[in-house]
């Protein structure tokens, strides 16, 4: 599934398998993702752990609606202007509930920035996340395409398969997608 500024999810779209996540979070406050995007989050924190890693959930889920109050929230303001910082309302990957923000201890409360990617848990994180079906949804030499600043905290459940080939071809989900939908169409037609 694919959620971007030009394939807008529906206003009323809700992922129909959403659950409450298991593994740390950087608050009580509960995080839903859809379920094999929290079993694999779980497998992925653990073996983090071993690693002496300790990962936090951030946000997983979003409803357009909470999308719709952050962005019209943000205008108010940046003077009525979208400076890109909040995901316009049904372009956000966290509506998919596939999404994720992982951040460390240090980043809890402040401002994530890219500075993320160059902590050992960002380092772990870039290495093996797709290990367990996630990727790196907003990659920096990729921001052309995805028209959203590089966000190293921002995985994307695609599960291992999918995770291994868009690793293997550097391919961003937008990528990915057109090629998946263009072998699809060739088969049919
Ligand atoms: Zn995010």
């Amino acid at each position: 599934m694919l959620a971007n500024q030009d394939h807008l999810l529906d206003s009323d779209y809700i992922p129909p398998d959403l659950v409450k996540l298991t593994v740390k979070k950087i608050s009580s406050t509960p995080i839903e993702m859809r379920a094999a995007a929290s079993e694999a989050l779980s497998t992925m924190f653990s073996a983090a752990k071993e690693d002496g890693i300790t990962l936090y959930a951030h946000s997983g889920y979003r409803s357009y609606k909470t999308q719709n109050t952050m962005y019209y929230n943000r205008l108010k303001k940046n003077n009525g202007k979208d400076d890109g910082v909040v995901a316009y309302p049904g372009s956000s990957d966290h509506q998919t509930g596939l999404g994720i923000d992982v951040i460390n201890k240090a980043g809890i409360g402040k401002k994530f920035t890219s500075a993320f990617a160059k902590t050992k848990e960002g380092q772990w994180v870039a290495e093996h996340c797709w290990e367990y079906g996630f990727v790196i949804r907003y990659q920096k030499e990729k921001e052309d395409i995805t028209k959203i600043i590089y966000e190293p905290w921002h995985l994307r459940y695609v599960g291992i398969q999918v995770a291994e080939y868009m690793r293997d071809m550097n391919y961003c989900l937008e990528e990915f997608t057109d090629e998946w939908q263009r072998t699809v169409y060739e088969y049919e037609h």
